[in-house]
């Protein structure tokens, strides 16, 4: 089962969920109460676009390039 992030609206506390991916209930935050939660975007699959963009435009496509 996944673990979720979501951060609360009302005092900004990241609380993690381990749920499922359709899961459809409440999220309450441990912090203050609130049920004013947001999803957070996983760390992981952002790393992994960046560093491959990051690549692409760092080295030369060809391999020939006559600055690199
Ligand atoms: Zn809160």
């Amino acid at each position: 089962m996944p673990i979720f992030e979501y951060r609360c609206k009302n005092c900004g506390q990241i609380t993690e969920f381990l749920e499922r991916a359709d899961f459809k209930g409440e999220h309450i935050c441990q912090g203050c109460g609130s049920r004013e939660m947001e999803k957070q975007i996983s760390l992981f699959s952002a790393q992994i676009s960046g560093s491959s963009s990051s690549t692409s435009s760092d080295t030369c496509p060809t391999g020939t390039c006559p600055l690199s």
